[in-house]
């Protein structure tokens, strides 16, 4: 009579989340995982995943061990992209490491707010997050809307854009593909095209592109402690002095954006600016970045619009983490609000006409349909091309 394998005896089967630490090693330990263990498991990890630039709180961890606490079987879902699981198996003495990558799902969804007091509790009063909000004001209308002071109680924002999804779980917004803001101050059309060089981009109505020169802003949406003015009392120095630029509050390390593209003329310590970036950009501008905490560029750098150039700090003459963001034209400061005004916008070719205004048709349709019925999923389709993998 042939011998029947026992079971494999699972002792210990472990699922947990990282804490604030996004530690897996510490997470493993604190559940009485061998050091031994811990260390197989990471040799495996790092063939597929690299933990230093990839974890973070939150990440879901499963682990069976046997009796012996030797490990079965270690599983990791990314809370960033868990699209991107890991797992680890063992196979005799050894454990093999696999990563997949599983297709997100797209559904398209529209909805129409109007906003009471800002954008952003529009939004969210709309059951929809801030990433959202984000999207609209810094890349479909980065330069076009200044969301700080264009806005006015009663206007209208219509949108048409996609949530991807694994399985029935959301993970996170895709694609804005059309926004309507009907304001008082300012109204814009924006539909998102691809043309057949495959350059996308955001186009008014009529085929006006909605990129110009300047981004209105230096990094992501927030508020903002002092304005461009010639006079302002100063808190260290207690007096009137003029305030050559706008300071934006923002936690220390948020990212700092160039406005535009250029070379670096200035990187390092200036003074009561404190730590500083300064751009050249085309037509005698400049920009100039201040208090920051990080420099992450070099003096002769080339950047493009967006780029990151350093993190917000509160070096210099600073009561407190804040950007100092400076616009110069032709050796003097000037209100960053006004940059774009007069900045002619490329126009899309006239070949791609027809195809621009059937995209544009179908997707204000889709929106004019909301009008009529309440928010709902227009249509699903498989992700085309997965999102790479960030890092952070
Ligand atoms: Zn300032």
């Amino acid at each position: 009579m042939a011998t029947v394998p026992l079971p494999i005896e699972i002792e210990h089967h472990i699922a947990d989340t990282l804490g604030r630490d996004g530690s897996i090693y510490l997470t493993l330990k604190s559940h009485g995982v061998p050091e031994i263990e811990i260390a197989h498991v990471g040799q495996a990890l790092a063939r597929v995943f690299n933990a230093q630039r990839e974890t973070h709180p939150g990440d879901a961890i499963m682990m069976i061990l046997d009796s012996l606490k030797t490990v079965l079987r270690f599983e990791y879902s990314p809370s960033r992209y868990p699209e991107y699981p890991v797992f680890i198996e063992r196979v005799g003495d050894e454990l093999q490491a696999r990563r997949d990558s599983i297709q997100l799902t797209d559904r398209t969804w529209a909805i129409e707010v109007v906003i009471e007091d800002n954008l952003s509790n529009a939004i969210s009063a709309a059951g929809e997050g801030d990433a959202l909000t984000d999207l609209i004001v810094d890349y479909v209308f980065g330069s076009v809307i200044d969301f700080h002071r264009d806005v006015r109680r009663g206007d209208r924002l219509g949108l048409v854009f996609t949530r991807s999804y694994l399985g029935d779980r959301f993970v996170r917004y895709g694609q804005v593909l059309l926004a309507r803001y009907e304001g008082q101050v300012e109204s814009h059309l924006a539909v998102q095209y691809e043309d057949p060089m495959g350059q996308q981009e955001y186009y008014e109505a009529d085929g006006t592109s909605l990129e110009r020169m300047f981004l209105l802003k230096p990094m992501v949406f927030r508020r903002i402690s002092s304005r461009f003015t010639r006079q302002r009392f100063h808190p260290i120095l207690k007096r009137n002095v003029p305030h050559l630029g706008t300071d934006y509050a923002a936690a220390t390390g948020t990212d700092v954006w160039a406005t535009a593209q250029g070379r670096v003329t200035v990187a390092g310590w200036n003074g009561g600016y404190g730590k500083m970036v300064e751009l050249e950009h085309p037509n005698g501008y400049h920009t100039r970045y201040a208090h920051l905490s990080r420099i992450l560029v070099r003096k002769g750098q080339r950047v493009s619009k967006r780029d990151v150039v350093g993190k917000v700090g509160a070096t210099g003459r600073a009561t407190g983490p804040h950007l100092h963001y400076e616009l110069i034209h032709n050796g003097s400061q000037i209100d960053p609000r006004s940059v774009n005004r007069g900045d002619e916008a490329r126009v899309l070719s006239p070949a791609y006409h027809q195809a621009f205004e059937r995209q544009k048709r179908y997707l204000v349709g889709l929106l004019d349909d909301t009008r009529r019925t309440p928010p709902r999923v227009i249509a699903d389709a498989a992700h085309k091309r997965p999102a790479a993998i960030a890092s952070p």
